[in-house]
């Protein structure tokens, strides 16, 4: 893993304010890949005055329309959240996301997505990423201030890469799938699981999220998502 491939996203950001103090603390750990996802206020005056000098960050991000777009090319989604949700989703901690980065390979690609001041992030944002991260905290009062999350996670990440071991270079038939390439997989597989009648388009339940927690649990590499498209394909063309 190589902090220059690590991106924070920031999705629906309200306070320009935030958006400073989130290009400031990443600058402090030395993170500079800061992406926001619809942002709610101008990064302006307010946002550079609480950036502090990490200029740079606010500079050079990058801003998508949805969470879909700015994720489409990572093979790591990590979404962090404070609240526990219906459906629960692979957790981690600070402990166990840091270890996790460190063993990943140098030409991994992960994003940390944080969600809105107000609502954090809906389910459907969760249900894009392979984790949930929440920052242990006191259980009646769980909710961090935006910008203090993102300090705790990227601290984690630079004091655990300070000390890693020598990464490990993965063959080419293992590297991990995109978000994008995963994305595709379950559009096709939701196609087929409606067109063989298993899913009610009218009434789906929670089948597509709870396998979708599935696959993005086992990280699948990009040969095994070409491996169940082919699958699915096959069955398919034989049908037809
Ligand atoms: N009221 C919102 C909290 C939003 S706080 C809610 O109920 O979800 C804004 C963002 O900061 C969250 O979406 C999350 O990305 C991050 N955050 C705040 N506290 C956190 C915690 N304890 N663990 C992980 N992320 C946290």
């Amino acid at each position: 893993m190589r902090l220059e491939k690590i991106s924070i996203v920031l999705v629906g950001t309200t306070h320009p304010g935030n958006i400073g103090a989130a290009a400031r603390a990443m600058h402090n750990m030395c993170f500079n890949r800061l992406v926001l996802v619809d942002p709610q206020c101008p990064v302006g005056e307010v946002a550079y005055a609480r950036a502090s000098g990490a200029n740079s960050v606010l500079n050079e991000r990058q801003t998508f329309g949805s969470l879909v777009q700015a994720i489409a090319d990572c093979d790591c989604v990590i979404a962090t959240s404070a609240r526990r949700r219906s459906l629960a989703w692979p957790e981690l901690n600070p402990g166990t996301m840091s270890e996790k980065l460190v063993e990943m390979g140098d030409s991994s690609r992960v994003a940390l997505v944080f969600g809105r001041e107000h609502s954090g992030l809906t389910n459907e944002e969760l249900q894009l990423c392979n984790y949930m991260l929440s920052i242990p905290a006191n259980p009646e009062f769980s909710s961090l201030n935006l910008a203090s999350a993102i300090q705790i996670v990227c601290y984690e990440i630079y004091r655990r890469q300070a000390i890693r071991p020598e990464a490990t270079v993965p063959d080419a038939q293992d590297l991990p799938a995109t978000s994008a390439e995963t994305e595709g997989y379950f559009a096709q597989l939701q196609q087929a699981l409606e067109s063989s009648g298993f899913l009610n388009p009218e009434q789906p339940g929670l089948i597509m999220q709870r396998l979708r927690r599935l696959y993005l649990r086992s990280e699948l590499t990009r040969n095994e998502v070409n491996i169940l498209r082919g699958i699915l394909s096959a069955i398919e063309k034989r049908r037809d």
